[in-house]
């Protein structure tokens, strides 16, 4: 068991997109304020500041200097 390892979630194929990303949201956090994210088309959207961080191969770039506002 690794649920908690985003390292093991990246590792796996993407086929079960929907279930990876639910797992992904449940660990990450907004990197400047560090509120909870949701998805919102492909993109990760921070709930409190309204950051948008892409997804590249399926790994989130959680990086500030990375966000859309
Ligand atoms: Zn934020």
């Amino acid at each position: 068991m690794c649920s908690m390892s985003l390292k093991c979630s990246m590792s796996k194929k993407q086929k079960n997109k929907t279930v990876a990303d639910n797992l992904l949201l449940d660990i990450l956090s907004c990197p400047d304020c560090k509120s909870d994210v949701g998805m919102v088309k492909a993109k990760i959207v921070c709930k409190k500041c309204g950051k948008k961080y892409s997804i590249v191969n399926g790994i989130p770039v959680m990086l500030i200097g990375e966000a859309d506002k």
